[in-house]
Formats: structure tokens, sequence, C-alpha cells
């Protein structure tokens, strides 16, 4: 799913889409001139690799995520903020996004229900 940078206004744009048995769904808004701000949950199941063991298991994912998507970093001059990620043709790409954020969630630590009770 891909929505223009220029056609997100200042009334949210809500978004759903998902990834196997992952959902992203939340809202687009305009942040300021060259910013947009995305607020999104990422839920569902996914498979990661314990960190202690290395046997993969579904871990339920419940993440709420914000940042902001700017049309090209250098318009955005002396707005500090961390969290800005820059867009490529003035287009948000929903799916690609999903994917960085759930690499992004990957690296996360993560162990098994075995290895959490045996501590
Ligand atoms: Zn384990």
């Amino acid at each position: 799913m891909k929505i223009g940078f220029a056609k997100v206004g200042t009334t949210a744009i809500p978004f759903e889409i998902s990834k196997g048995s992952l959902k992203f769904s939340g809202t687009l808004r305009k942040f300021s001139r060259y910013l947009i701000e995305l607020e999104a949950k990422m839920t569902g199941d996914l498979e990661v690799p314990c960190d202690i063991c290395a046997e993969a298991f579904i871990h339920a994912v419940n993440e709420g995520v914000k940042f902001h998507l700017s049309d090209g970093l250098s318009k955005v001059g002396n707005e500090s903020l961390e969290d800005i990620v820059e867009i490529e043709d003035s287009m948000i790409d929903l799916d690609e996004l999903l994917v960085s954020e759930l690499e992004l969630y990957k690296s996360n630590y993560f162990s098994c229900e075995e290895c959490e009770n045996s501590d």
C-alpha cells in the first residue's frame, strides 16, 4: 500500500496492512510542512529464535510505533526530531515501512517459554 506524501493532510488517514499473520494498522497525519507523523500498532504472531537456546518459537507481537516521515531530509532543517525516516519519490510505502519496523523489532532480545521458566 502506497500513499502520496502530498495526499496526507492534518486529518489523520487510517491504514491497515498485513504481512503473514502480522498486522500493521494506524494513522498518517501531517505533522509540519515537511513531516508526516505515523502512529501505528504492530500485532500478530512472529517466529523468532530464542536468544538463549536458539530454538525458533512463536512470539506474540503487540507493539506501538510512532515516527516521522520526511519527503527529503534537507528540507526539514532545524526540526530536531530523531525518529525521522526519509521516503523516496514522495511516496509512503507502508509495506516497506512494516518490513523495516519488523527487522528493528527482531533485533530485540527474545527468550522462549522454556528458557524463561528455567531461571
Ligand atoms: Zn530458549
